[in-house]
């Protein structure tokens, strides 16, 4: 078997796959409806998992995902990673604790029962929080003819202190509700609860800003519950709204921005691929409205609208997927601030020195089963989804997180 570096597989990936479906460019047809109610999902065991010579997994943890263990010889031991039901995007997310009896090496071979390929480049952790990437000589995925590597081997050390490794650099629920509570330390940021998903979970958006709701701005992240870059770009953003600023204090005094941080809490915590607790990819349930967590938004929406009569002037849906990439509305269609993102992602990125956006706007004129199309359609909200690189660099994240609210301010203060 033929290894190479993980870094040549991850590029040359990123042209072939992306985190939405190439259905929803049929856009220009008539409204592509999604069958949406709920589909049966396989309960993943939580548990222990003894793999001999006194070594330990366990995916006893909110957002671990780990779904079998095999001993193949001393130092190989097989772990299988399985989605939560098929067909499914292949967003193989991953997260399992290590331990041993005695110091030893060992490899584990990452494998995933024929439904997906090794996607995320693993990270490791010792106290289960902070995450950084493993040591690149340490992991290895072999050639494929097809460029989907369905295995991939990590070098493991183990020893009595627990060792963590998971497919991005936060895992679960936790982490968020963290987040939400800093931000809701500042007095012109207030929590709104909307409902609770299938496993009871809260489901929460921060309004942040004193005004009055005639002009309103809806944000979004994490309908898909690996999707960690796209949860910290729109973190960046965030924290840049919510800053002590002239330009921030400005644009709350004149508008109300509303943020779901986490769209899918039962998604994340269970370490689904993709869907939440009723199977549903819940980016596609943006018509029907079958799942808890997109019927809550949508009807928080448009009660706001019909309270206040006023409207949502812009919205944004935040992603992961190969590379970065902003989907946006078709350019000849007019919404509630036309010109609004185009003029927002091309001066945010004109900052980055030798970055030039890739912009997709849409083709087609029609409603389709998305938020981002939810956004436009219903509301007249000028939309975009971001979809950040699963290895875009952190530091770089945040910058165009901060870049799009500045920009998004100057334009909306001026106004
Ligand atoms: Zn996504």
């Amino acid at each position: 078997m033929k290894f190479i570096k993980p870094t040549f597989i991850i590029l040359a990936l990123g042209t072939l796959f992306s985190c939405k479906s190439t259905s929803q460019w049929e856009g220009q047809g008539p409204i592509q409806i999604i069958e949406t109610v709920d589909k049966p999902i396989q309960i993943q065991a939580k548990q222990v998992f003894v793999a001999g010579n006194g070594v330990f997994f366990s995916n006893e943890f909110n957002g671990a995902r780990l779904n079998q263990v095999e001993r193949i010889n001393d130092t190989l031991i097989q772990i299988t990673i399985l989605p939560e039901n098929e067909p499914i995007n292949p967003s193989p997310w991953y997260a399992f604790k290590i331990w041993s009896e005695i110091p030893q090496d060992f490899w584990i071979q990452f494998s995933y029962g024929g439904i997906g390929f090794h996607r995320y480049f693993p990270k490791s952790s010792l106290d289960g929080i902070n995450f950084t990437n493993v040591d690149s000589i340490d992991f290895f995925q072999p050639e494929s003819d097809d460029r989907r590597p369905e295995m991939a081997f990590l070098k493991i050390e183990s020893s009595k202190d627990t060792l963590w490794v998971a497919a991005q650099d936060k895992v679960g629920t936790d982490h968020v509700k963290v987040w939400k509570n800093k931000i809701l330390e500042n007095d012109f940021v207030e929590l709104i609860s909307i409902g609770k998903s299938k496993e009871g979970r809260p489901l929460e958006i921060l309004k942040i800003g004193n005004a009055d709701d005639r002009d309103m701005l809806m944000v979004i992240s994490m309908q898909h519950p690996p999707e960690l870059t796209g949860f910290l770009a729109m973190q960046a953003f965030i924290e840049k709204i919510c800053e002590d600023s002239p330009a921030a204090r400005k644009f709350r005094s004149k508008y109300n921005l509303y943020v779901m941080p986490q769209m899918n809490p039962d998604g994340v915590a269970n370490g689904h691929w993709r869907h939440n607790l009723g199977g549903i990819d819940l980016n596609r349930d943006w018509i029907n409205f079958n799942q808890s967590e997109t019927k809550a938004l949508s009807e928080f929406m448009e009660k706001k609208v019909e309270e206040s009569k006023g409207e949502f002037i812009f919205a944004a849906d935040f992603h992961s997927t190969w590379e970065d990439i902003f989907y946006t509305n078709n350019e000849e269609l007019e919404g509630n601030f036309p010109g609004l993102i185009p003029k927002v992602i091309k001066k945010s990125s004109k900052r980055i020195p030798d970055y030039i956006p890739n912009i997709r706007p849409n083709e087609g004129k029609e409603r389709s089963v998305t938020s981002n199309s939810y956004f436009f359609f219903v509301h007249r909200a000028e939309s975009m989804t971001f979809e950040v690189g699963d290895n875009t660099p952190r530091e770089v994240i945040h910058m165009k997180g901060e870049y799009l609210a500045e920009e998004l301010m100057k334009i909306l203060n001026r106004k």
